[in-house]
């Protein structure tokens, strides 16, 4: 359809286009005044960051447990991460975040990681103690709840992800959210070099130099599309969420893993007590033990880690206030979360009868690891 009109730009058709028709369709989902789609989730962090305001000499708290680009994305701004320790959660925690705030914090980018949801009023609270902003990076939590709302729609800014891992998809894909009038203007401008021949409603905010993160109306319609698949999935993780969580209830040296908002659940993972249970059950069909899959550990960030920049005279270090270090010491309780906590697929794309196999399978597993004696306390 978008092929057969000729028309890929996303704004040759103004509000007809279907980028335009899937922004307001998302926006009323999550419950937030603005959404604006760009071509992924990394740009989506950094043109919420540029609309903010974040720049040189900012530090931005992140978890020590994302997906780089949560990390990278206050270097291309020009400010510096500071990583935050997670807690049992798999999400920032609070605490830690209190104890790295300094005078030069602008930010905390809350991470909703594997469609769990963070600690948003513990979080809400220390920003607004602390004048923060919070930018939630909810690339991987695209529709979820907390507490009743959506988020990526709770703080001032959003970001969410639609490449192939996520919970829509159209290959690759992002959006900002926001209800700010100001930040919505500023985000636009950054994601558009010819914002300034586009008819947009007249703005106040002076025009800046940005990036081009537009996405294109073939985007914009796979994504029209997709978003109909979005509750019904949910739905399904959420109904199979009380059934294979119950499998791990009542042991006794492994749990769920606590939640923010249980009521809303829709991905479990299962905190062990030693790191050698979680290794051998993370050998299971459907489980992973964190730990061992490296991908989301800031262990491997080593565009992060070794600080260098494309130039060295653009490096955002230099513009610190200080020097930022990134000691794996400094992150041992992420790393011993991590190395006893296994994820367990609620098997979105399992038909219900192979999920009763799969509970089998990982009851029978789990049983298994109860009943040896580990009267060594696991050593
Ligand atoms: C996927 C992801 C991103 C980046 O999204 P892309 O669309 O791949 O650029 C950022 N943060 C988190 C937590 C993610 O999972």
């Amino acid at each position: 359809m978008v092929i057969a009109r000729g028309e890929l730009l996303r704004y040759a058709r103004g509000k007809d286009g279907y980028t335009a028709r899937f922004e307001d369709r998302l926006a009323r989902l999550i419950g937030v005044k603005h959404v604006l789609t760009v071509n992924s989730g990394s740009n989506a962090l950094i043109a919420a960051m540029a609309a903010a305001g974040i720049g040189p000499g900012d530090e931005v708290l992140v978890p020590a447990y994302t997906w780089v680009a949560t990390a990278l994305a206050p270097l291309a701004v020009g400010a510096v991460p500071v990583l935050v320790n997670i807690d049992a959660s798999l999400t920032i925690d609070p605490q830690d975040i209190e104890r790295q705030i300094t005078p030069f914090t602008k930010a905390i980018v809350p991470v909703h990681m594997q469609n769990v949801v963070c600690d948003m009023d513990a979080i809400m609270a220390i920003a607004r103690r602390h004048q923060l902003l919070v930018i939630e990076d909810a690339c991987q939590a695209v529709g979820l709840q907390y507490k009743g709302r959506r988020v990526g729609g709770i703080g001032d800014l959003g970001a969410f992800s639609f490449n192939h891992h996520k919970n829509i998809t159209a290959g690759e894909g992002g959006a900002v959210l926001t209800n700010d009038d100001r930040y919505f203007e500023r985000a636009r401008m950054f994601h558009d070099p010819g914002a300034f021949i586009r008819d947009h409603a007249p703005t106040s905010e002076p025009l800046f130099s940005g990036l081009n993160c537009r996405v294109s109306e073939l985007t914009g319609a796979v994504l029209h599309a997709q978003l109909g698949r979005l509750e019904p999935l949910l739905k399904t993780l959420h109904a199979r969420y009380p059934g294979v969580a119950d499998i791990f209830s009542g042991r006794p040296r492994c749990r769920p893993s606590p939640h923010h908002s249980p009521e809303d659940a829709v991905a479990l993972s299962v905190l062990f007590d030693d790191p050698e249970e979680a290794r051998i059950f993370g050998q299971t069909r459907g489980a992973g033990r964190l730990i061992d899959t490296g991908r989301h550990v800031f262990t491997n960030w080593e565009a992060v880690l070794s600080k260098r920049s494309f130039h060295e005279r653009m490096n955002p270090h230099q513009w610190a206030h200080r020097e930022i270090t990134y000691n794996v010491e400094d992150h041992q309780a992420t790393l011993d979360i991590l190395s006893r906590t296994c994820r367990v697929s609620l098997g979105a794309q399992y038909p219900a009868p192979v999920m009763l196999l799969q509970k089998r399978t990982l009851r029978a597993a789990i049983d298994r690891l109860s009943a040896q004696s580990r009267p060594n306390g696991g050593g």
